[in-house]
C-alpha cells in the first residue's frame, strides 16, 4: 500500500491509498481518482508536504528511513598493545618520540617487515635458512625470550603510532 497526497484542479488536496505506484498510474490515466471534495477527476500528485503543528517537532527528530546509507564502518579497533604504545606515545616528551619516530623511519627504510612472522624469519636467518638481512615486525612475549634463549641477536623497540 502506498500513501500519496492528490490535489484536484480546484486545488483541493486530500490523501488517498493505492495498491502500488501502479495502480495510482492506472486509476489516473482513466480519471478514476475523484477530489474527496468536489469530486473532480483533474487530480495530480501532489508533494508530500511536512506537517505543521503538532507534527512539526516529531518529524526533525525521526530517524532516517530504513533505506538511508548505513553509516561508514567503524574503523578496526586497535588491540590493547596499540592503545598502550598510543597512552605511551602521546605522554612521552616530544624529543624522545621523535627519535623513536626516525628509529621506526630508519627501521622501515633499511629492513624488510615480516609482520608476525618475525621470531620464524629471525630464526631462518639466525640458522642460516635465509639470507642475512634486517627484518622487522612483531612478536610475542614468549617468542621473544625465546629467540634470546637461542642467542639469536634483535632489538626492540617500542613502535610508537605516526601521527599525534
Ligand atoms: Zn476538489
Amino acid at each position: 500500500m502506498i500513501l500519496y497526497r492528490l490535489r484536484c484542479s480546484k486545488g483541493h488536496e486530500f490523501e488517498s491509498w493505492f495498491k502500488d505506484s501502479k495502480t495510482y498510474e492506472r486509476q489516473e490515466k482513466k480519471t478514476l481518482i475523484g477530489c474527496a471534495l468536489c469530486g473532480d477527476s483533474k487530480v495530480v500528485r501532489a508533494p508530500m508536504a511536512p506537517r505543521l503543528g503538532k507534527g512539526a517537532k516529531k518529524v526533525e527528530v525521526e530517524k532516517p528511513a530504513a533505506g538511508a546509507p548505513a553509516a561508514p564502518a567503524a574503523p578496526p579497533t586497535p588491540t590493547p598493545e596499540q592503545q598502550q604504545m598510543a597512552a605511551m606515545a602521546r605522554h612521552m616528551p616530544k624529543e624522545l618520540r621523535e627519535a623513536l619516530l626516525k628509529v621506526r623511519a630508519e627501521v622501515e627504510k633499511n629492513c624488510e617487515h615480516v609482520g608476525d612472522k618475525f621470531a620464524e624469519e629471525a630464526r631462518k636467518i639466525h640458522y642460516g635458512e635465509s639470507d642475512k638481512r634486517g627484518i622487522y615486525g612483531e612478536t610475542s612475549e614468549q617468542e621473544a625470550e625465546a629467540l634470546a634463549e637461542e642467542g639469536i641477536e634483535f632489538g626492540r623497540l617500542p613502535w610508537i603510532p605516526r601521527g599525534n
